[in-house]
């Protein structure tokens, strides 16, 4: 009985916790930069499995998204307290503050099997080849990060994981997006990323723009949300030659937990 209390307090401890962690991250974004724009996420009955495009200028829209299923209490009370303990240096609070509560990734049974990137080599106008090694490094530089899964670059689109894409431009304000779909369970099923040549106003993107767009998109693609600070590569208006410490963090904690909706 004792220990069944014991950990009847546990639980809303650690909610409260991570309330305060979420409060403080967001207190954070308010000091170092103006907020974002806010995400617009559209809820629909929609079939499984979801879907969600994410752009790179600053929006993220949602369309037809299908909830991924709920955590059971048990599970959730240790992913909370792992993001609790862990999760203060890292963009997470923030990803699980926004949007429908869920967090997405690629499951863990593809830990033996490569996550497979097609960079497509249709192009588009503007297009430059050196965008290709942009996006390639941007590649390598995910998978230096540690993560339980590995993103190999094939040939081929067919049977590809994420597919990249070239466009002259985008709708919006933005000059990358990711359109990815996910199971019941959370996990990503397959992702499409679209890279401009372009950017809004028409100018040509510079491969160092490319390289903070293919950064940005593909970390969407590995299931990471918008950072608040400005310095990471997954800021919405990023410039970011490199990942961050915080980057990383928040991939390798994103990835020691299960994916999933943490709703209650
Ligand atoms: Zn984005």
């Amino acid at each position: 009985m004792a220990d069944r209390a014991a950990r009847g307090l546990v639980i809303p401890f650690v909610a409260l916790l991570l309330i305060g962690l979420v409060a403080g991250d967001l207190a954070r974004r308010a000091l170092v930069r103006p907020a974002a724009p806010r995400s617009m996420r559209v809820a629909s009955p929609a079939p499984v499995p979801g879907a969600a495009a994410t752009g790179g200028g600053g929006r993220t829209m949602a369309a037809a998204v299908a909830p991924a299923a709920t955590l059971d209490p048990e599970t959730r009370a240790v992913a909370l307290l792992r993001i609790q303990r862990e999760g203060a240096e890292t963009y997470l609070p923030t990803m699980l503050a926004s949007g429908d509560s869920a967090l997405h990734r690629w499951g863990d049974d593809r830990a033996g099997r490569p996550v497979r990137v097609a960079v497509m080599r249709e192009t588009a106008p503007g297009f430059r080849e050196v965008f290709f090694a942009n996006v390639g490094w941007a590649i390598t530089r995910w998978n230096a990060v540690g993560l339980p899964i590995y993103l190999e670059q094939v040939a081929d689109t067919a049977g590809a994981d994420i597919v990249v894409t070239w466009a002259d431009r985008l709708d919006s304000n933005r000059a990358g997006r990711a359109d990815v779909s996910w199971d019941r369970s959370g996990r990503l099923a397959h992702v499409l990323v679209t890279l401009a040549t372009h950017a809004p106003d028409g100018r040509q993107v510079l491969p160092s723009q490319m390289v903070a767009l293919a950064l940005h998109e593909l970390g969407h693609a590995l299931g990471l949300g918008h950072s608040p600070v400005a310095a990471d590569a997954l800021y919405p208006e990023t410039s970011a030659a490199d990942l961050t410490v915080r980057d990383r963090r928040t991939a390798l904690l994103l990835y020691s937990i299960p994916a999933g909706s943490f709703k209650q």
